[in-house]
């Protein structure tokens, strides 16, 4: 008998729902070069009013839309200040430097959250030696500190002092509907505090492709135009924008239930001997599981689950990450415990 695989890795993984294949069969489309694709145009006009911004881009990847902002707010030889583990950094391949032609200036942070005292300092000064500061970007949920949330004040403090030296702030909200499930508020209280955000339709909201960029509307035309120049004009993209308002409407009310299997997935798994949870930092649908304890390091744990059918990406030196989404129900974490538990038991 096979035994269900239990996918953990990522949100990434979930598959289009059947309202989402049926809306994709039914989409009206046009050629969205010619701005003619009125569900693209649904889905933009939807994702900017829902983020409390004037206009939105559907872009076909998260990274597309980080890059796409990042060229818009900036010049060749700019400066992007950014935390030292944000994806942008870590994860775009180079993308600034690549695209936009800028110098990125790395900030710790604190759970994905800089200090802005250090975010003040990093701003450069009217100087001919130095580069000017262009943009500040912040993560939200952070993601390679495992899914932790930005706290409001000091989301606010940093657009703040941006605002007051007149550098835009672009959000990386690849799971700000996630933020905003767990802090319980509106989403727009957390894009409030950055002029243009990106968030991806394609992870726990479980669209097949997509993102949006939204932002004021003379930023959304010059993204339109960055997209077209990385060849992200796509034409009759309603078929997938169909996907994007379904997971809008439909997907974002469930989030909670994810978060509340991480919960339960932490729980569970701080009862096995060996495993370390710091359940402060289990804040979204994110578990980030220390492994030290069982004398295995992240890929030897993950290597040793995967035939046991759970699945979970190795993260940090000796830290393993476990996401939970649409495809993991309840008994799912409870499947993915007993597992584990039987697996590391001595
Ligand atoms: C996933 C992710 C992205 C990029 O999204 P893709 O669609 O995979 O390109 C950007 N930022 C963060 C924080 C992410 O988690």
């Amino acid at each position: 008998m096979d035994k269900k695989t239990i996918d953990l890795r990522s949100d990434t993984v979930t598959k289009p729902t059947p309202e989402m294949r049926e809306a994709m069969a039914r989409a009206e489309v046009g050629d969205d070069v010619y701005g003619e694709d009125p569900t693209v145009n649904r889905l933009e006009a939807l994702g900017a009013e829902m983020v409390g911004k004037e206009a939105a881009l559907f872009v076909p990847t998260g990274t597309m839309g980080n890059q796409v902002s990042i060229m818009a707010w900036t010049n060749r030889g700019d400066e992007i200040i950014l935390e030292s583990a944000a994806h942008i950094y870590m994860y775009e391949a180079g993308g600034p430097a690549v695209l936009s032609q800028v110098q990125v200036r790395p900030v710790d942070g604190h759970h994905g959250a800089m200090d802005p005292g250090e975010v003040k300092a990093a701003i450069r000064g009217a100087n001919i030696h130095f580069p000017r500061t262009a943009l500040i970007c912040m993560e939200n949920t952070h993601n390679r500190s495992g899914g932790c949330v930005l706290p409001l004040d000091n989301m606010q403090a940093i657009y703040d002092l941006a605002s007051q030296e007149g550098i835009a702030v672009h959000l990386d909200g690849a799971r700000v509907f996630n933020a905003a499930a767990s802090l319980g508020v509106n989403v727009k209280q957390i894009t409030r505090y950055a002029d243009s955000v990106q968030f991806c339709l394609s992870k726990g909201l479980c669209a097949p492709v997509g993102s949006l960029v939204a932002g004021p509307k003379p930023f959304i035309d010059r993204a339109r135009k960055c997209r077209k120049i990385l060849g992200g004009g796509m034409r009759q993209a309603g078929i997938l924008a169909a996907a994007g308002i379904v997971a809008l409407e439909k997907m974002v009310q469930r989030l909670s239930e994810d978060h509340e299997r991480a919960q339960k997935l932490a729980r569970g798994l701080a009862g096995i001997p060996g495993l370390d949870i710091d359940m402060s930092t289990v804040q979204s649908n994110m578990v980030v599981v220390g492994t030290r304890g069982t004398g295995m390091d992240e890929f030897a744990f993950a290597a040793l689950m995967k035939p046991h059918g759970v699945l979970f990406n190795p993260s940090l030196p000796y830290k393993v990450r476990m996401v939970t989404h649409n495809g993991v129900s309840s008994g799912d974490v409870d499947e993915a415990v007993r597992r584990i538990r039987e697996v590391i038991a001595v």
